[in-house]
């Protein structure tokens, strides 16, 4: 038996999406995979069980895994579980994405990529007040969501009768949720119609089907097996301290409604709106949240739920903004009843005057106008007040990615993590699978630069079928370019793939943790090497400036490169010796600390004397009080995430270039982190 203790790196925990990457991962293994969190213990194999669990972030979980793969799966869980279980988790344990709501609570946010209107500045008397769960300004006639349920069910029929009535509701219900999961995406709600997946995956539990199975055998009616199991589980993960996994239940209660129909021949019928309303229910299901038309809907208030149901999430996806939790008098309201809330700060306002409603709309006016301003103006490339030009672009890890960069306006792709290709599977990519993913980035970009960063692996990426041996400190071994020059063969395959694109006219080639000039010269060498072989005489190649000894060489490397970009996430986790993964350091690890920013400011001078370019692709880019200091300093490209390009380049138009300057000098000579924010904040 091989026993397995990692920490979930994951923004939200093992919420529903990563536990679902983790459940089927552990389902293609043979072996017996019990998974531990603290005194709670379940099967891996079940998402219930795993969900039950309660993993936060930063949680300890323990695998006890033995069978005949055992070693593999262990190594495959390791990997998963490291990597973000497909989220993309940046290894110092923060969501890069949770970045966009610094201040909110935790919620599934990363899921849904449509870009959340701003919280208003438009106040007025509350009459009820409820949760924030999707933010936006609302006015319109309340419509009373009424479902009601025609039913009817036979008496117990047998124990096979009635396993037999229990399958045959569990595949009509998953096709359905199939075909919901297929409109969403074709609505382009695509992260949205995954929670519909996760349904599925919920009907098909082990441990849920187990458990009704048993009732069944007992002697309980298909229908009341059911019933009774769903609400069991649903009471369990309603009463998990983490809201996210509580609302969970929400979840449960109503895929096992959906096939409590199909057991019953029920149907549940929904008044729909015909007109622009204010829709209000006791609570909301996902599923009825997907069949309402968006056109006719101006905002929903519930009486109950949590600002982490899927119900939410799916209407901060749709963009409509949402109150849950309001209590039981927003029920009493007649349909018709003007309501005014505030999704931002879960205000509501019933029977507002003609002159509130009057500025109510201009509010909501001015916000759709900023919001729309916000979006398009990201299309331009931003320039501060006195006309410096900064390129933002975003960082990427799939074409997914990528596409989530240009509907936020990208200016190009500033950093690709190929490693991403790597993980998750049992052998490298082919040159040929490789190819036809950069390819689709290439057309997605449409000419926007690319900088394809070769493979990054070692230190926390671990990679199994590479069979690299154990390090007693991975990220001080031969991890980034050392590992690509140790393994010539697959360094050349990667660089080959990028040298023989159709058109490399747009793409820049950078090495990862480049410490020594010999490094350099080496990996460099080989680009000439493949450049000979395949003919491409122009290609730019940069490297990242992420090791301390590579920033104070700035300027010998300077001559050599055609660019730069800085990685601050491994720059500070070195200068600092604190390793970026430790979440007990995770508050003192602060890019903004001067010792930090004075090796930023020496690349940046280097580059500048040199006439080379540089940028920044590390966490800090994107960080609302670094922007400032980062421009001062002279960056020519700040590379952040995806939803984070709209705001950044917005904060970029609101500065002014010669202030920036002297902001970055002054930062440059405080003593703290801290210290430094608090500079920035004043400005
Ligand atoms: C960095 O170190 O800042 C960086 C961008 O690289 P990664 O986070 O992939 O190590
Ligand atoms: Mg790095």
């Amino acid at each position: 038996m091989i026993e397995l203790n990692l920490t979930v790196l994951n923004h939200t925990g093992l919420h529903a999406r990563p536990a679902r990457e983790l459940v089927n991962l552990a389902k293609k293994f043979s072996s017996k995979i019990q998974i531990a969190h603290g005194d709670r213990s379940g099967n891996a194999k079940s998402l219930i069980s795993v969900l039950k669990l309660g993993v936060a972030s930063g949680g300890e979980i323990c695998f006890q895994i033995s069978g005949e793969d055992e070693a593999e799966a262990a190594e495959q869980l390791r990997q998963a579980v490291l990597s973000g279980l497909g989220e993309s988790v940046s290894v110092n344990g923060s969501h890069p994405e949770s970045e966009s709501e610094p201040t909110s609570t935790p919620v599934e946010v990363p899921e849904v990529s449509t870009p959340k209107p701003r919280p208003s500045d438009f106040s007025f008397p509350v009459d009820l007040r409820g949760v924030a769960a999707s933010s936006g300004l609302a006015l319109g006639p309340i419509f009373q969501l009424q479902v009601t349920t025609v039913s009817s069910d036979t008496s117990y029929q047998g124990a096979q009768a009635e396993t037999a009535r229990l399958y045959k509701a569990l595949a009509s219900a998953t096709e359905e949720l199939s075909e919901l999961s297929a409109k969403l995406t074709a609505d382009g709600v695509t992260d949205a119609a995954k929670i519909f997946d996760v349904h599925a995956d919920l009907i098909a539990d082990g441990a849920l089907l187990d458990q009704v199975k048993a009732e069944i055998d007992a002697g309980k009616r298909a229908t009341k097996a059911w019933a009774d199991s769903i609400e069991s589980y649903a009471t369990e993960l309603s009463q998990m301290p983490d809201p996210i996994l509580s609302a969970r239940s929400s979840d449960l209660r109503d895929v096992g409604r959906r096939v409590t129909g199909h057991l019953t021949g029920a149907s549940h019928q929904m008044e729909l709106p015909t007109e622009p309303v204010v829709i209000v229910a006791e609570e909301l299901f996902p599923s009825e949240t997907a069949m309402l038309d968006p056109n006719n809907v101006l905002g929903i208030i519930t009486a109950s739920g949590g600002a982490t149901d899927h119900a939410a999430i799916l209407a901060r996806a749709l963009a409509l903004p949402a109150i849950v939790s309001a209590g039981p008098d927003i029920l009493k309201q007649a349909n018709g009843t003007k309501v005014l809330f505030d999704g931002s700060v879960g205000t509501i306002a019933l029977n507002p005057s003609d002159a509130l409603q009057e500025q109510a709309k201009a509010a909501i006016e001015k916000q759709r106008a900023r919001n729309e301003a916000l979006r398009e103006a990201a299309k331009q490339m931003a320039k501060t007040t006195d006309g410096h030009l900064v390129e933002i672009g975003s960082n990427a890890g799939s074409l997914e990615d990528v596409q989530r960069g240009t509907e936020n306006g990208t200016d190009g792709i500033g950093l690709f993590r190929t490693e991403f290709l790597y993980l998750g599977r049992d052998s490298a990519p082919t040159e040929e699978e490789q190819g036809s993913i950069y390819r689709s980035i290439l057309e997605e970009l449409n000419g926007k630069p690319l900088i394809i960063r070769t493979l990054d692996i070692g230190g926390d990426k671990v990679v199994p079928y590479m069979d690299l041996p154990e390090e007693a400190n991975p990220f001080l071994g031969v991890r980034g370019i050392r590992l690509s020059l140790s393994q010539l063969d697959l360094f050349k395959a990667q660089l080959r793939t990028i040298l023989t694109l159709p058109d490399v006219s747009a793409v820049r080639i950078m090495f990862p943790m480049i410490a020594t000039l010999e490094d350099w010269s080496k990996a460099r060498a080989v680009v000439t090497e493949l450049q000979k072989e395949t003919g491409v005489t122009d290609i730019k190649v940069g490297m990242m400036v992420e090791v301390p000894s590579a920033a104070v060489l700035a300027d010998l490397f300077a001559r050599e490169v055609d660019f730069f970009s800085i990685g601050t996430n491994d720059l500070t986790q070195y200068t600092l010796a604190m390793d970026r993964t430790n979440s007990v350091l995770t508050a003192q690890l602060d890019g903004l600390h001067p010792a930090v920013l004075r090796l930023i400011a020496r690349v940046a001078e280097a580059a500048k004397a040199a006439g080379k370019w540089v940028g920044v692709c590390g966490e800090l880019g994107g960080d609302l009080d670094a922007v400032p200091i980062l421009v001062g300093l002279g960056l020519n490209e700040l590379s952040v995430a995806p939803p984070l390009v709209g705001q950044v380049k917005d904060r970029v138009r609101n500065l002014s270039y010669t202030d920036c300057q002297k902001l970055a000098k002054a930062a440059l000579q405080q003593t703290s982190a801290a210290a430094v924010r608090e500079l920035v904040r004043k400005h």
